[in-house]
């Protein structure tokens, strides 16, 4: 971040100078709150990330009980077809810019259910865009928070004042959801 600094006489700082955009997305990436919602047993490992030991609040990260008060979605367990619907229309009803980050296998390509799982979806980006791929199955709370700090680095090098942040570009209309789950199984 590039910024410069007045001393007045007591020598604390008083004034910084930064760009417009350099402030939005610091603001934006110390300030991410995802929705609080879970699928499967991923949810574990995001709920411990929560908790004391990890304390994700640390990195500003403080979940939010609404998708209209949330800015991240995480999707963490199996998307079945019976959920696809239900996740779309979450993520329709987050303000932008929003984000999301895939956790584990079975959010990422299907998982365990990739090749026999008649009921699963192979990727939650078939229905909504993803920015943030976690591997794992289940990923451990240090690589869900690792995948946060990639978050970070994504939107530190956005430009929301041109309008062309890769999720507004990449809009949940662009992607329907119906021809993606038929040709998906
Ligand atoms: S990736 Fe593994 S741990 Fe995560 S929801 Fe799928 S089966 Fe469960």
């Amino acid at each position: 971040m590039t910024s410069q600094s007045t001393t007045d006489k007591t020598g604390e700082a008083s004034v910084i100078l930064m760009h417009s955009e350099e402030l939005l997305n610091w603001s934006r990436e110390k300030s991410m709150w995802p929705m609080s919602f879970g699928l499967a047993c991923c949810a574990i490992e995001m709920m411990q990330a929560f908790a004391a030991n990890y304390d994700l609040e640390r990195f500003g990260i403080f979940p939010r009980p609404s998708p209209r008060q949330s800015d991240i979605m995480i999707v963490s367990g199996t998307v079945t077809y019976k959920m696809a619907d239900r996740i779309r229309r979450l993520y329709e009803q987050m303000p932008e810019p929003r984000y999301v980050i895939s956790m584990g296998s079975c959010s990422n390509c299907g998982g365990p259910y990739w090749q026999h799982g008649y009921h699963v979806v192979k990727g939650v980006d078939r229905i909504i865009p993803v920015d943030v791929y976690v591997p794992g199955c289940p990923p451990r709370p240090e690589a869900l928070i690792d995948g946060f700090l990639r978050l970070q680095e994504k939107i530190r090098t956005e430009h929301p004042l041109l309008g062309n942040s890769e999720s507004d570009q990449q809009a949940a209309q662009d992607i329907p959801l119906s021809d993606n789950l038929s040709t998906a199984s």
